[in-house]
């Protein structure tokens, strides 16, 4: 058996090792580096990121907890970020682990090809570089990921507007920076660029924070990221970014940017017209399937705005052909890619398996953290599920009274008959915490069986003692 897969992010180089291990002879091809956009401007680089700016935060707060810095005796004095150093350290985390998955990839039966794949038919494909090749298969994996979706409004596409992208390679911390989405990206790098001193305004269109999200744990990280000095203004609709001269009197005259020196965002909140000004604006409004020049009409492969479209074995209109990840517009993370392709080679394999792909944990890294799985309350009352919800609070763990990290809750979301339906967890470490309770839901736990599960002491995860 033979495959092609198209992208060599987490969805496709996890696919192509798994295939290769079943013997299969795999060609992935990948026009940029491996590691997609996760490993290479996504999840590993943002991590870097809030790493600083965790340290940061706790190196401001040492005083408290009777650590002293030698030269002045005071925790706390002048402790800056080192962007360049920032940057230096995620480009060596990157490395690290690219070539972490190109050793990986060192296998006979895979052949990794580097350039654009365009899809010539149901089984074949065409690679341009560096002189156009057609390879066959006897299957197509697209994992072709997404990008950064556009802004749409006068001046959404000026070019000293940023994506998450060249956020992570900027050079210098704002004086201000504008945050355009209050989605998990949008959320992450306002809480990074707080600590590192940047005047943050988040602007978001729906009416909470991270739409999708339990309610309550939307509020509460609001008034979490509010009190440490991010403006966050929702049910505003941006208008228009504008530039404003380079003439030293707005926010941001320091950037050191070559293009203005600040912008201004015109919004309308409740009615009212109003505006912001920031020395940089972050475009965090979604992110968009990468079906452009593919040639997926070439195989009659169904798409269209929200992305391939598949079956629950992720097979798309075309039999031999196969989309997962982030180009199938379902949720937009690296485990759920990796899921996915796990489930499209154990369909082509012929195996059944029992991968549940609606019970994903997702996870905000803002501080605290924010994490969830499963169904929220919100959502029970909208499908007609009776359920009730249970909370406990990390101010009664001892663990994390002992850390000074006590803000915080578990939201446990249980159905009439006992069933565990979701979690919601804010708090030290919730990304962390969050598998106990998806493998608990996944198995279809109780919450009997949750409190018949002895948890170490002292541990934030005795949290779910509820
Ligand atoms: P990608 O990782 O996007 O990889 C697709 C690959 O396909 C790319 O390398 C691309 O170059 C290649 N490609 C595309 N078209 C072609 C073509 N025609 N020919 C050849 N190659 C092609 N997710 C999490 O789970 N946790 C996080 O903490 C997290 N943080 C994130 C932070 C940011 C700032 C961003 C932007 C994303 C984050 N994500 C996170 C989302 C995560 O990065 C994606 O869900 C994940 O990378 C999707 O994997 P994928 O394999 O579908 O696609």
């Amino acid at each position: 058996m033979k495959i092609i897969i198209i992208g060599a992010g987490p969805g496709g180089y996890e696919t192509a090792i798994e295939a290769a291990k079943r013997g299969m002879e795999v060609i992935l091809i990948e026009k940029g580096n491996v590691g997609g956009t996760c490993l290479n401007e996504g999840c590993i680089p943002t991590k870097v990121f809030c790493r600083s700016a965790e340290i940061l935060e706790e190196a401001r707060s040492a005083g408290e907890f009777g650590v002293c810095f030698r030269s002045d005796g005071m925790a706390g004095a002048d402790i800056r970020a080192d962007i360049g150093k920032i940057r230096q350290r995620k480009s060596e985390v990157v490395e690290q682990l690219r070539s972490g998955v190109h050793t990986l990839l060192d296998n006979r039966l895979i052949t990794l090809v580097h350039g654009r794949a365009v899809i010539k038919d149901a089984h074949t494909v065409t690679v341009d570089c560096p002189e156009s090749r057609d390879y066959t298969a006897d299957c197509i994996v697209v994992a072709s990921g997404s990008a950064a979706a556009a802004l749409h409004v006068p001046g959404g596409d000026l070019p000293g507007l940023a994506t998450s992208r060249e956020l992570l390679d900027i050079d210098h911390v704002p004086e201000s920076l504008c945050v355009i989405g209050a989605g998990v990206i949008g959320l992450e790098f306002a809480s990074v660029f707080n600590s590192f001193g940047s005047r943050v305004t988040v602007i978001e269109y729906c009416g909470q924070i991270l739409p999708r999200f339990d309610s309550d744990l939307a509020k509460r990280l609001k008034q979490s990221l509010s009190k440490r000095g991010i403006e966050i203004i929702t049910s505003a609709a941006v208008r228009s970014v504008s530039p404003l001269p380079a003439d030293g009197s707005v926010y941001g005259a320091d950037d050191g940017d070559a293009g203005p020196s600040a912008y201004r965002i015109v919004y309308d909140c409740k009615g009212k017209v109003a505006q912001t000004v920031a020395g940089k604006v972050l475009v965090a409004v979604g992110r968009r399937p990468a079906t452009d020049g593919l040639g997926l009409e070439n195989a009659g492969v169904e798409y269209g705005p929200k992305g391939i479209v598949v079956d629950e074995n992720m097979r798309t209109s075309c039999p031999s052909v196969y989309a997962i990840g982030d180009v199938t517009g379902k949720m937009m993370l690296a485990h759920v890619a990796v899921y996915q392709g796990l489930r499209a080679l154990n369909h082509i394999c012929g195996r059944k398996d029992n991968i549940n792909l609606s019970v994903v944990p997702s996870a905000v890294f803002t501080m605290p953290e924010a994490a969830a799985v499963g169904l929220t309350e919100d959502e029970c009352k909208e499908k007609g599920i009776a359920c009730r919800t249970m909370k406990s609070f990390f101010r009664s763990n001892g663990k994390a009274v002992a850390l000074g990290q006590t803000d915080g809750f578990v939201k446990t979301v249980v159905a009439e008959d006992g069933h565990i339906l979701g979690c919601h967890i804010f708090g030290p470490h919730a990304a962390d915490l969050i598998a106990e309770m998806a493998a608990f839901i996944g198995m279809g736990a109780t919450v009997e069986d949750l409190r018949s599960t002895i948890h170490a002491h002292p541990t934030l995860s005795e949290v779910f003692r509820i």
